[in-house]
């Protein structure tokens, strides 16, 4: 290809793309093509300046967001010189710095990665308390000093509440007992590696040179960690484009700044700021609403959006009795909509604010027949029979993973009880050897039984052979011995396990089948990842670690199925018929444990704070729908066995409709889950196109 298309951008996206002379920041509303300055601007990258893709790193959001923009590229930019090319979450390239400079981080290479219920466990066990709240709080809080880069000594002088103080005492012994497990947690995965590069010359010249250009998206949504790392990797050069609306911040609770959008423009005098006005995603109606919304927020960077792509239907809000009929109403619309319109089910998205809204809209369209898939939901990664099989796998990757020893040693039982473990765990202490480690030692006949030792002995041997056969052949490339592939062991792992057999012998059989069936698409999914990414057993282990709560699946077709998501996770994605369901006060906004809207005693400023973030999500929710939005609230909802009385939303009032109209009933109310489906099937045996 010679030169490059520009074709598809505007005036201020192509000089986005174009801009070379120092650090660019894009700043612009939803649907504005930030995310389409950044594909665009790899391609021009490599087609037409000649850079050398390995020189490239994008860093998006999710790893969805990453493959889809890698997707883009591959339309873009001949196949031969994408190689090398980084297009990944912070939390991934994480991952990858890790493993080539654990030597550097006092890791070993196949440090194990803890999710939040494993971290959620070792703070358990130091605060001694079966408190969830009060473990949550603490986790949360060593979360945010990690992710501003604040370490215990700067956390035990900074605390002063209670919790707080708690808080960063637990914090110390938490990191040593990481250090212990040869294990990182998630916040790690980006704190560890920015603060290697500030601190290592050797490891921050290595990837300075490395990293030629680096491209950013939806950065108002970085954390004081991230935001330092981007600096360390741009080093000198400075080279790099970044991306974001402040209006989409919505992860605060996470950590994230907006204050990092400002504080660009001071660190780098040399910034370039580009805005982008022209929305390429939303018709009129939609767009004016989430514009009305939005403005009733101070307005930090003075944007405007407009689009081009004809006024649309108007907006419905649409109020329900209940939130079975709400369900049931959403479920109805779409199927007549999707005929009426001769539409695909994959056209519809469902958006929600919590998670738990998903479960009666899953019922719902179960009943209904709807195809639908979920993401933002309790992950896929985080169900117990598939944290079993992978503590397996996480052991024979790092065998000073200790929390992974005990899952896997005690599921199934294999006659190792709670007293042989906590001698174990004593004697390992002592040693200081991590428990696998431990059960090797001649000295522990003395300290346990041999009818307990024994079958702990089997098993540590049983993990030695999965290792060994793992790696043979790396140690003498001479040999003409290969590793046996991730697939192949495998099967001889869940074999060896017996696992199903457990199953079926402690769960109903129903249960059972289903948590069986979810092993088998696990272990299916390991191996096509293995066999397409050309992973090997250790590999894997790592990669699945990082399919954070985010995401569920990445499968590759893109199954016809409406999309149930929450609104967090539908950031920066675009569907063309929206349904925002629960718009409600307490929900969205979302009323906090302790504080109540209107009781101007409380801190009345942070609550502001609070409200402003709960519109920006309503923001997002509102950006992502092309062609139709309707929104839908309940006027009582079931709480703890009560109806409770709920309103509808405020941000419903800022969206500034034309009165009257677009208020609705819901035109099924009243009639019977009976008379629905019977309206449904009358409906279904029309022709698209016949009028309801
Ligand atoms: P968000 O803030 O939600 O992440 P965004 O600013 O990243 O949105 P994109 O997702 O890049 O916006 O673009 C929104 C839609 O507009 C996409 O479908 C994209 O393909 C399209 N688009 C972007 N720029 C143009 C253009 N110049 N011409 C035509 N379509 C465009
Ligand atoms: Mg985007």
């Amino acid at each position: 290809m010679s030169g490059m298309n520009l074709d598809g951008l505007n005036e201020s996206q192509r000089e986005a793309v174009l801009y070379l002379d120092g650090p660019c920041l894009v700043l612009a509303g939803a649907g504005s093509g930030k995310t389409r300055v950044i594909t665009q601007k790899i391609a021009y990258l490599i087609n037409t300046c000649g850079y050398d893709a390995r020189g490239i790193v994008a860093l998006t959001f999710t790893n969805k967001a990453a493959k889809e923009m890698a997707e883009r590229i591959k339309s873009l930019v001949d196949r031969k010189l994408m190689k090398g090319l980084i297009i990944s979450t912070f939390h991934s390239l994480g991952v990858r710095f890790l493993r080539e400079e654990a030597a550097h981080a006092g890791l070993k290479e196949q440090f194990s990665i803890l999710d939040s219920n494993d971290s959620l466990g070792i703070v358990q066990e130091m605060l001694a308390t079966t408190d969830k709240g009060r473990l949550r709080m603490v986790q949360q809080k060593i979360s945010l000093w990690k992710n501003d880069l604040i370490m215990p000594d700067e956390a035990e002088r900074i605390a002063e509440t209670p919790d707080e103080i708690d808080a960063a005492h637990v914090y110390r012994s938490y990191n040593a007992t990481l250090k212990a497990y040869q294990a990182v947690d998630f916040d790690d995965l980006v704190r560890i590696p920015a603060q290697l590069m500030m601190n290592n010359a050797e490891v921050r010249e290595r990837w300075q040179k490395r990293v030629k250009y680096l491209l950013v998206d939806e950065y108002q949504d970085t954390n004081v960690c991230q935001y330092e790392w981007v600096k360390q990797l741009t080093g000198f050069r400075n080279m790099f484009t970044a991306v974001g609306d402040d209006d989409q911040a919505i992860y605060a609770w996470r950590g994230a700044t907006i204050e990092n959008l400002a504080k660009l423009t001071k660190d780098y005098k040399n910034l370039k700021l580009i805005k982008l006005e022209q929305n390429y995603r939303s018709v009129e109606t939609v767009l004016n609403a989430a514009n009305q919304v939005i403005s009733k927020n101070p307005n930090l960077f003075g944007k405007k959006l407009w689009s081009n792509l004809g006024r649309g239907e108007p907006i419905q809000v649409i109020s329900m009795d209940n939130e079975i009929a709400e369900a049931e109403s959403v479920g109805m619309r779409i199927s007549a909509s999707r005929f009426e319109r001769n539409a695909q089910w994959k056209d519809y998205a469902v958006l929600y604010r919590g998670n738990h809204q998903a479960r009666i809209i899953e019922q719902t369209f179960r009943q209904l027949r709807i195809p639908y898939t979920i993401s933002g939901g309790q992950s896929f990664f985080d169900k117990a029979e598939v944290r079993d099989i992978l503590a397996y796998l996480r052991l024979i990757a790092n065998e000073d993973d200790d929390p992974a020893f005990i899952r896997a040693v005690t599921t199934p039982r294999r006659g190792v009880g709670q007293a042989t473990l906590t001698a174990l765990g004593e004697f390992a202490a002592e040693k200081k050897l991590s428990l696998y480690e431990a059960v090797f030692e001649e000295e522990l006949a003395e300290r346990i039984a041999q009818r307990q030792l024994e079958p702990l002995r089997v098993f540590a041997k049983f993990i030695q052979t999965i290792q060994w056969r793992a790696s043979k052949g790396k140690a003498d490339p001479s040999q003409a011995i290969h590793p046996a592939s991730a697939e192949e062991l495998l099967d001889d792992i869940l074999k060896y396990i017996n696992y199903e057999r457990y199953l079926y012998e402690t769960q109903e059989e129903r249960a059972a089948e289903t948590r069986w069936q979810n092993v088998l698409e696990l272990v299916g999914w390991l191996k096509r990842k293995a066999s397409e990414d050309g992973l090997n057993l250790m590999q894997l282990v790592q990669h699945v670690a990082l399919i954070t709560m985010l995401e569920r699946s990445e499968d590759d077709e893109e199954p016809d199925a409406v999309k149930l998501s929450t609104i967090h996770a539908s950031k920066g994605l675009e569907y063309p018929y929206v349904h925002m369901i629960g718009v409600e006060e307490g929900f969205l906004p979302h009323r906090g444990k302790d504080d109540e809207y209107g009781d101007a005693s409380k801190d009345g400023e942070a609550l502001e704070v609070r409200i402003q973030e709960e519109r920006r999500l309503m923001y997002v929710g509102i950006t992502r729908a092309q062609f139709h939005l309707t929104l839908t609230w309940c006027k009582k909802r079931r709480r703890a066995r009560e109806d409770v009385i709920c309103e509808p939303s405020r941000f419903i009032g800022e969206m500034g409709l034309e009165s009257g109209r677009q208020q609705l009933q819901d035109p099924y109310q009243g009639m019977s889950p009976k008379e629905r489906l019977v309206r449904l099937k009358e409906m279904l045996q029309k022709k698209p196109g016949e009028p309801a």
